[in-house]
């Protein structure tokens, strides 16, 4: 019944899709990676909302603190009201983002942090152009879209926001030379692509891409939004690299997922260059941007996930986790690469030569690019329940992003049955 309403008021081609899929289900009780649904079944998330749930599903902590909060019966936002749990949570952000990141502003999404950076980086340079990099991913909003090389998410909506240029991810040449223009408020890179297809890049790019943005007057905007919090093991992935952003945009997992939240951290001076004078103090502004909820939610969620050690438990499991996908995947001449960092991995397949399959890849690509991993997506789901997907740009690399707490016992099913499902469709 309540699905059925949901198709006549909501999203019927979803409805369709996911029953197509077979991966239809109500989920009644979740905690930590384990869904479980109303006919009794345990799915394992590999998704984790993507990259949403690093504490887990309903960690206890974090539900607690939301209780507490609405207990409180306080304004959860006034507008006319400085929240003390704003400026909490944006000192414990800067803090651990270190650098010359010193204000936050907070928002309700990942693309509203993008929308954010944009307003900002133009204002604080003059300067309109934009760079971005192929295969990236950064909301769907009109800005963040403009941002966004595939066609596939734009098409019909536009026109998008002008200025925009693309450079190749990971190709520090190609940048230096569209930088050399010396027109570009910002460039806006993922540190390590996730719908890209979990694309990890060296250090010299980052670095160099740092170096050259400096350069040329053009601000490095670190969109953290999937790869934030622990995700990849450290803090911020951009940690990794030594990086020293002049923005950073999170979201996702900064609420554990309970609450929508996002937040843009930047130096002084870029803060200052919106609302450096009294009459421009409302100029960028959202009802629920510091709403108390989502505040509350930001420090439990920080509190939790450094006590229980999650984002060591990710680099460490992460490791072991890839090495053992390698090791099964090693059978498989479709599988080119196992990559990632922390509990950020893809697993990139390159076309078989045939199938075990009464179809041939050619054929599933010809149906529909992502039919192939699909497929493989469907059969982790039904005859393992593991819940992950492929990545939105690139349809050859399939996810595993578990939460931060997910149990070793978990990541072992997950190589079984990826092992088992390629066991399936090889020839
Ligand atoms: N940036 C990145 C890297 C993302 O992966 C996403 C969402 N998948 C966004 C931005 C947009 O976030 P939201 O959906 O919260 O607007």
């Amino acid at each position: 019944e309540a699905q059925s309403a949901y198709t006549q008021h909501v999203n019927p081609q979803w409805v369709r899709l996911l029953n197509l899929l077979e991966m239809n289900a109500e989920y009644v009780r979740c905690r930590g990676e384990k869904l479980e649904t109303a006919d009794g079944r345990t799915i394992l998330d590999f998704l984790s909302g993507y990259c949403v749930y690093n504490a887990g599903h309903n960690h206890p902590h974090i539900v607690e603190a939301l209780y507490a909060e609405l207990g409180r019966c306080g304004p959860s936002m006034l507008q006319s009201h400085v929240a003390a749990s704003a400026g909490e949570l944006a000192e414990q952000l800067c803090r651990r983002a270190g650098g010359r990141l010193n204000k936050a502003y907070f928002c309700s999404s990942g693309s509203e942090g993008v929308e954010t950076a944009i307003k900002f980086s133009r204002a604080f340079t003059g300067r309109s152009g934009l760079l971005a990099a192929r295969g990236a991913f950064h909301g769907l909003s009109c800005g963040a879209l403009a941002l966004m090389d595939n066609g596939f998410w734009s098409e019909g909506f536009g026109p998008l926001i002008p200025g925009v240029e693309f450079v190749p991810f990971g190709d520090l040449a190609a940048l230096e030379r569209r930088l050399a223009a010396k027109k570009h408020a910002a460039l806006i890179l993922e540190p390590i692509q996730g719908e890209g297809g979990i694309l990890v890049p060296g250090r010299e790019y980052l670095e160099g891409a740092q170096q050259l943005c400096r350069r040329c007057g053009t601000l490095l905007v670190i969109d953290e939004v999937q790869t934030g919090l622990w995700r990849t093991g450290r803090f911020l992935a951009g940690h990794h690299y030594g990086l020293d952003p002049d923005m950073v945009i999170l979201a996702k997992a900064l609420s554990g997922g309970l609450v929508p939240v996002g937040a843009v951290l930047m130096t002084d001076d870029i803060y200052d260059s919106v609302y450096g004078s009294l009459r421009r103090a409302i100029v960028h502004t959202s009802t629920y941007s510091e709403s108390g909820l989502a505040m509350r939610a930001g420090l439990a969620t920080l509190e939790v996930l450094e006590q229980e050690r999650m984002g060591e438990r990710a680099l460490a499991f992460g490791e072991v986790f890839r090495q053992r996908l390698r090791e099964v995947c090693s059978k498989y001449e479709m599988v080119a690469e196992v990559r990632g960092m922390g509990f950020f991995t893809g697993i990139a397949f390159k076309a078989p030569k045939s199938l075990g399959l009464r179809l041939s890849y050619e054929a599933f690509h010809r149906i529909h690019p992502a039919m192939f991993g699909q497929m493989l997506v469907m059969r982790m789901y039904c005859d393992h329940g593991v819940l992950t997907q492929i990545c939105g740009n690139d349809f050859s690399v399939l996810k595993a992003a578990p939460p931060l707490n997910a149990e070793e016992e978990s990541l072992d099913h997950f190589v079984r049955a990826i092992d088992n499902v390629l066991d399936l469709v090889h020839s």
